[in-house]
This record gives structure tokens, sequence and C-alpha cells, in this order.
């Protein structure tokens, strides 16, 4: 169905055919949203709901697929962030609501943040808190979070702990979850937990965290959307946020039913089948970059335990590209493709295989053995460009 309709709307609207190798991408569209979430999208696009009706149905939906004691929809992931440090800083205090981001030193306003944690994902998650007028209190260095580093943060204006989980966050150093709570708990500090990208909806909870935001649009392909889910005075408290400054980050009745629908659907999903086809991605990608000289392959498993593989290239010297330089002739190839590309300082591209349509696999091997036959452009060796200069020009 998506393979007739997409070149459509594309080329109507003057957008490039690109295939994302990325993973799930804002920067991409988000996802491909399930058909069972397009259906119930156009379903109720065309009627009134009770907008709080709707979201007491979601919040079943999100108990029953998370374990956690309820739950809602907002706009995105960085929206549920900001949501729940607002809620742990005013509690169910609709006055305080109103006030936010202004809490004037009279609320809670700190939120504990790991020095590895301090991530971007497109926007500094340090923004994320700051909007709800909560201040960022490091714990520890990029490379070392100790017990001390936690709980010498923990003071009277202490809010939350947030901890993030994601291929961003500093591999090492970093205190894990488990051991998080176990030093919030005592203390009374609420741990939010930002999974955005992780399959894995009950774990966190299980773990102790008291809130979990989750993303609607990436490994549960719903529309944009966020999921916040956990203690039910938490979660009431975040929700309230919306008479106050989650109004601006308002989500539409068509995506609360969209990610409904899309959270059930997990539920059915065929994991083993969705796996086969992405490894069958990577061993065609994998047996052809093996026979294109100067490049080195390996499948890599998912830094955070997702159930996904990737396919790391390493271009040596010989092959006359950077991986930088790589990213860029994928890019502008015919028909572009984008790789995923935070490492790239670290020498390799990693191809992602869960958002492909059927035959894209085959068009990415085919670009990637033809671009290895052609001359190099003049900038294959260069790095990662740090000028931002072509970004400020938008909309021209
Ligand atoms: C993608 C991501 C976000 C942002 O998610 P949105 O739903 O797009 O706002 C936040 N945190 C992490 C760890 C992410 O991976």
């Amino acid at each position: 169905m998506q393979q007739n309709r997409r070149p459509g709307i594309r080329e109507r609207l003057g957008l490039r055919p690109v295939i994302n190798a990325a993973g799930t991408m804002t920067a991409l569209g988000a996802s491909i949203i399930l058909p069972e979430a397009v259906e119930a999208m156009a379903e109720i696009a065309g009627e009134w709901v009770e907008i709080d009706d709707l979201q007491r149905r979601a919040s079943e939906v999100i108990a029953q697929a998370t374990g956690a004691e309820a739950g809602f929809i907002t706009a995105s992931t960085a929206a549920g962030v900001t949501l729940a440090v607002a809620g742990a800083m005013t509690g169910a205090d609709l006055h305080a609501i109103e006030r936010l981001p202004d809490d004037r030193g009279e609320l809670p306003d700190e939120v504990i943040l790991q020095a590895g944690h301090a991530i971007n994902y497109g926007a500094p998650i340090a923004q994320a808190v700051r909007l709800a007028g909560a201040r960022i209190v490091p714990a520890g260095e990029v490379g070392m979070v100790m017990d001390y580093h936690i709980t010498g943060a923990i003071g009277p204006q202490t809010a939350a702990l947030l901890h993030i989980v994601s291929h961003h966050v500093m591999p090492y150093g970093q205190m894990p979850l488990e051991e998080v709570v176990a030093l919030c708990r005592p203390q009374g500090v609420p741990v939010i937990v930002d999974a955005a990208s992780e399959y894995d909806l009950r774990g966190f909870l299980r773990a102790g965290a008291d809130l979990v935001v989750y993303s609607g649009h990436k490994f549960l392909s719903g529309p944009t959307s966020g999921i916040v889910a956990g203690r039910k005075d938490l979660v009431r408290a975040a929700w309230l946020q919306n008479r106050g400054i989650g109004r601006g980050m308002k989500v539409g009745k068509e995506s609360v039913a969209g990610v409904m629908a899309a959270l059930k659907a997990w539920e059915r999903r065929d994991h083993a089948g969705i796996r086969a086809r992405e490894r069958a991605a990577l061993d065609l990608w994998l047996g052809t970059v093996d026979a294109l000289p100067g490049l080195a392959a390996r499948i890599v498993p998912d830094p955070t335990g997702n159930p996904l593989d990737r396919l790391e290239i390493t271009p040596g010297p010989a092959s006359g590209f950077s991986a930088a330089g790589l990213a860029r002739a994928l890019a502008a190839g015919d028909p572009p493709i984008i790789i995923r590309d935070d490492e790239l300082e670290a020498g390799y591209i990693l191809l992602d295989p869960c958002n492909l349509h059927d035959g894209e696999a085959r068009i990415v091997a085919d670009t990637l053995r033809r671009i290895h036959a052609t001359p190099r452009p003049p900038d294959a060796m260069a790095p990662r460009a740090r000028q931002t200069g072509h970004i400020l020009g938008w909309p021209d």
C-alpha cells in the first residue's frame, strides 16, 4: 500500500525520494506509520471526542502495554520529558502549573542528570528540562559517576532525577538505572527515564523507575508522539500541565488514536519475521561491502540492547573515502540514501535496516557498489563539516 502511495506525494511536493538507512529519525519523518494506526487516525479525524476521555482510554492501553499505573500521550518524547519534570515540580497544584516556567523559587526545581547523559537528540535534553523552569544539576563527570555524586546532588530543591537510556549516552562510567533507583528511592526523589528509543516497554518500570517516557514514532511505528507512563500521581501531575506549559505541546486526537492502535499492534507484531527481514538486508550489505576493496564491514548489535543489529562500514585509506565522505556520497546518490552518522568521527558509518521498504535493501547495495566504482568527489576524504552556515538560510 505504502509502496504505491509514497512516490506519488513526494513527487508532487517536490521532495527527494530518500531511502532511510539511518533508523527512526525525526529529520526524515519520524516513522512509517503502521496501517492499523493510519486507519485509526483517519477514522477519528472527522469526529468530536472528549479529549479527557480519549486520554483515559489511552491510559488504559498504556497501562496494559507497559505495566504502569497510568499514562497519557503527548506531542513527543521531548515534550513528555518537559511535562514529567514540570509535574514533579508542581504536583497537582493548578496555580503552580499556570505559573511555570517561573516557579519564583518556591517549588523544588532541580533535576539531577548524570554528566554522561547530557545528550542531544536533535535538541539538548537539558533544554527540555529547563523549559519546565527547572535547572540541571549534573552528577559526576562525563566518564565517571559514583554513588556520592548522586547522593551529594540530592537536596531540598531536588524535583527529580532524569535518567537517559540511549546510544547517545556515554557508554561507560555511568550509573545503571537499578543503582540510581536504590539511591533515589529512600530520599523520595522520583526517577524519570527517557526511553524514547527502546523496545522494552516494561523493564524500566520494573527496575523501579517512577515515570518512563517513550516515543510513539520510533520502534512503535505510530504517528509522531510521546508516551508518559508510570506512577499515577506523577502521571496525573504531568498530564495537568496541559493547562499550562503543555498547551504548546498539544497532541491531536488523531495521534492519540494512532498511538493506541500502534500499542495494541505491538503485542501482536511479528518480531521474529521483522528480525529475519532485517537480517537478510544486513547479510546482503555485508556480502556487497566485503567485495569492495578498502571497505571493511561487520554486523554490530544495538548499544542499548534493542533487538536490532546494524552494519558498521569502516572505509580504509585505500578506499579513497573518509566515513563522512562515504556518507556524503550516499546522500548525494540517486536515490539519496541517508545513513546513521552519529559516530563518523570514530571512522565508520552505520546502516540501519529497520525502516526499509521492500526492495530498498537491494538499492542500497547497488548504490554502494556504484559509488565505489565511480571517481571520488573532491571532498571524499574530508571529515564531517562542523560549520552550520547552510542551516541558517532556510527556507531558501
Ligand atoms: C529520539 C529521542 C528523543 C526525542 O524523541 P522525540 O519523540 O522525537 O521528541 C529523546 N530522547 C532520546 C533518548 C531519543 O532517542
